[in-house]
């Protein structure tokens, strides 16, 4: 079980993130993705109204990848009224101390200039985050590192309940942390991110790739193509290792020596990053057109939500009754 909120476009730090791992384990598991519409209403400085088409738009993503809508149960928060219950039920025993000590909202109200903007739901992130993953009484959550601690207090809720129940109702939540657990952004920030701008995203076209990794930032320290160069840290090389096929690791390489040797320049590599990247990109551009129905996106939607929302109803029974509401 794992989610997106719908503030923009996925990228490419979603996929080495998460979607990897959801690909290689669909045939393993019994897998379900989130549309998370209610948190995206956290977020500052975003008009409420784009939620809907995001939505759609992560969902094209998502199907595009090859998560076919047969092998993965996708659904939006907003229609499992279930998740709210469940979350106000969880945030009452989760101190107000703790919801501040978490690092990951820590670091976003940094990241994100919140400032003491934030609302009160954005603090109350996790326990919806819990809420979703407990509803389908979720087992292995594959994420990017960002969401590690988050996670955490998913798992303290969910001893908290199966103490209370006095036996396991919930299985233990397990963090499943992508090949690269953070991705940087093309503009040298450690994390890529959609409320930062600096993205590649999954369904750039060959000219957005181009100006993208055109104008992408590589080693600061370096002012001439024949000045030795610093490969790590460097995105170019991050992105060339993290998106190319076996078949091109010589030459890659090739590249690394040559750049440390000062015997090639950032625009070579570049221009061999876009053919890196368009070989990874084009099959999903493909795959876009075959999806690209609001018709047949909502049908996919409306099924995932009924077999949701049966697990939500008799998951939310369980937990009203170990606190004794029975009346
Ligand atoms: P925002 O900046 O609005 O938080 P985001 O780009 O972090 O957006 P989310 O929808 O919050 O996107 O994240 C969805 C999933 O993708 C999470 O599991 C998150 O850890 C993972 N993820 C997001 N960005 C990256 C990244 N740069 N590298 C690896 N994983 C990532
Ligand atoms: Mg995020």
């Amino acid at each position: 079980m794992t989610g997106f909120t719908p503030t923009g476009k996925l990228h490419l730090g979603h996929y080495v993130g998460n979607l990897e791992n959801l690909l290689k384990l669909k045939s393993e598991y019994d897998e379900y993705l989130l549309l998370a519409d209610t948190h995206a209403l956290g977020a500052k400085n975003f008009n409420y109204k784009d939620v809907r088409g995001y939505a759609l738009d992560n969902l094209l993503d998502l199907l595009s990848v090859g998560l076919s809508e047969n092998e993965v149960s996708y659904y939006v928060e907003s229609d499992i009224p279930e998740i709210y219950e469940l979350a106000s039920l969880f945030s009452m025993y989760v101190s107000h101390n703790r919801a501040l000590r978490n690092p990951t909202i820590k670091d976003e109200i940094k990241m994100k200039g919140l400032g003491d903007q934030f609302s009160l739901g954005f603090i109350n992130y996790p326990m919806y985050q819990a809420a979703d993953i407990m509803c389908v009484k979720g087992e292995l959550v594959p994420v990017g590192k960002d969401q590690e601690a988050h996670l955490e207090q998913a798992r303290e809720i969910s001893e908290t309940f199966n103490k209370m129940a006095g036996q396991n109702i919930f299985p233990y939540i397990k963090t499943l942390i992508g090949r690269v657990g953070k991705l940087i952004g093309t503009d040298g920030n450690p994390k890529m991110s959609k409320s930062l701008g600096n993205t590649i995203y999954l369904s750039a076209t060959i000219e957005e790739v181009k100006e993208k990794v055109m104008s992408m930032y590589t080693d600061p320290t370096r002012l001439h193509s024949t000045d030795p160069g610093h490969v790590e840290g460097n995105p170019v090389f991050i992105y060339l290792d993290a998106f190319s096929k076996d078949q091109d690791k010589e030459q890659i390489e090739n590249y690394k020596n040559k750049y440390r040797e000062g015997k090639v320049g950032d625009v070579e590599v570049k221009r061999y990053l876009i053919t890196i990247l368009e070989n990874f990109l084009s099959p999903i551009r493909e795959k876009r057109k075959e999806y690209n129905d609001e018709e047949k996106l909502l049908k996919i939607l409306k099924e995932g939500t009924e077999k949701v929302r049966e697990e939500s109803i008799k998951t939310l029974k369980e937990v009203k009754q170990i606190l004794n509401f029975r009346y």
